[in-house]
């Protein structure tokens, strides 16, 4: 049973007769939030967010113990119902209904676009997420964060200060925070038809296909596209570019009782891929981005207990500081021939990139991992920004922290404003465009763009 008790800790009006029901640690949760619903204080939103953290069965605030959440329960409530929603990449359903409904609620022209996928189930329904007010769908600013997260699901706990659970800062720490400062803007009568647009893609995690989807349907640019990522609230000014690797290791089968007949294939990897990742120390060194690092992401091969394996694959990620058809060179230069093992890249890489920052804002700092701004290759102004750290995202202890997102409504509320009224000045450092394939995109013609990202898809080798 979960004790709220703020009353005694708020830093504001102590007495304010919203808080006498939690004044004794007596009540059920069932009681107050009847209670709550007939006071009509916050409507059902508030009060979902109100005792949210009760589902999750974590102090929320007690008489010395004070929860952040109390500050702004609008906004905990709508994120703690997105990470309610399982929403594992290529199987976002629910949180797209979820959102669609929420925005339109709010009063918004929700559009959904389907994005196909020939990898995936095509009974699955897929869409991107579009929202804007009134009828003028083509905004001066996109938006935008992904409403799919990486596998596995696990639901959503809190305590006082911090929110944990799958996609509590990858992404949907920064859609919560987005949407609150856009409804908060809207309010104010600060925002008008045509100014901002809200895009939400599918398949950031692991496919590319969302954004692809949306990108390839523009007739228009938007002039800034603002994407929300876990950048610990600094500023990106970039990321580093990708190469998916794959060695395929053909060994000979024979019984596990005389392996000396036959030529282990996954023995032949073991051999092979340490040699692949000692190249490292000859890769060159960005000043701006830094080092390429490689990872071993997976290992298949074997079948059965009394079997020489004659099959094995290894999937590997280089993550790339210098354009990545100069790694891939050094790559190929460097590694041993074998006649038995084949290594070959997976899908199309991506370069690393620059984006684009306000002057004398907030923070900088360039980030480690890919994101959906690689796949606006229309030439706009590019800006990365959003809650958590890439240090728990993708793991079993993703978090956020309650303040931060408080913090992040703030700014959000700041660069919309801003960057719109001309009070915020972009530096426009961005790269243009953004290169996918290892050639250079500014060289290929849209067509051949199209086909590039059509075979990114088919391979699913996005993965951020
Ligand atoms: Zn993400």
């Amino acid at each position: 049973m979960v004790i709220l008790d703020p009353a005694s800790t708020l830093p504001y009006n102590p007495t304010t007769p919203l808080f006498p029901l939690f004044s004794t640690r007596t009540y059920s949760l069932d009681l107050k939030l009847q209670v709550l619903r007939k006071m009509k204080i916050f409507g059902v939103a508030a009060t979902v967010a109100a005792c949210a953290s009760c589902v999750g069965a974590s102090p929320l605030g007690t008489r010395n113990n004070y929860n952040v959440s109390l500050e702004n329960p609008a906004l905990f409530s709508l994120h703690w119902q997105m990470l309610e929603k399982n929403s594992t990449s290529g199987y976002e359903t629910p949180m797209v209904d979820f959102l669609a409904g929420f925005l339109r609620s709010k009063g918004l022209t929700v559009e959904l676009q389907p994005v196909s996928n020939p990898t995936l189930d095509p009974n699955v329904r897929r869409e991107n997420v579009y929202a804007y007010m009134g009828s003028n769908r083509q905004c001066k600013m996109i938006v935008n964060s992904h409403t799919d997260t990486v596998p596995p699901y696990y639901p959503p706990s809190d305590n006082n200060t911090d929110i944990f659970g799958r996609g509590a800062n990858d992404a949907k720490g920064s859609i919560a925070c987005q949407i609150t400062a856009y409804l908060a803007l809207m309010e104010e009568g600060v925002l008008k038809e045509g100014d901002v647009c809200l895009l939400y893609d599918v398949g950031e995690e692991r496919y590319g296909d969302g954004m692809a989807a949306f990108v390839e349907s523009l007739d228009w640019t938007p002039k800034y596209i603002l994407t929300g990522e876990p950048t610990e609230s600094y500023q990106a000014t970039g990321h580093k570019g990708s190469i998916n690797m794959v060695v395929n290791s053909t060994g000979l089968t024979s019984h596990s009782s005389v392996p000396q007949y036959g030529r282990n294939a996954i023995l032949q990897l073991f051999d092979y891929i340490p040699k692949l990742l000692n190249i490292q120390p000859k890769f060159p060194v960005d000043p701006f981005h830094g080092n390429t690092s490689i990872s071993l992401s997976s290992l298949m091969g074997g079948s059965i207990s009394n079997a020489v394996p004659d099959k094995a694959v290894a999937v590997l990620n280089a993550r790339t500081g210098v354009p990545s058809k100069q790694i891939w060179d050094i790559i190929k230069a460097n590694v041993p021939h074998s006649q038995y093992i084949d290594l070959y890249r997976q899908s199309a890489s991506s370069n690393p990139l620059k984006f684009d920052v306000i002057k004398d804002w907030l923070p900088k700092k360039i980030m480690p991992y890919g994101t959906d701004l690689g796949g606006w290759y229309v030439k706009n102004l590019k800006f990365l920004l959003g809650v958590g750290s890439i240090a728990t995202a993708h793991s079993m202890h993703e978090v956020v922290s309650k303040r931060e997102m408080l913090h992040a409504v703030q700014y959000y509320k700041q660069f919309m404003q801003g960057v719109l009224n001309g009070t915020l000045t972009p530096i426009a450092n961005g790269t243009y465009p953004s290169s996918y394939e290892l050639s250079d995109t500014s060289k290929m013609s849209k067509r051949e763009i199209l086909l590039e990202r059509q075979k990114i898809r088919s391979f699913g080798g996005c993965m951020h």
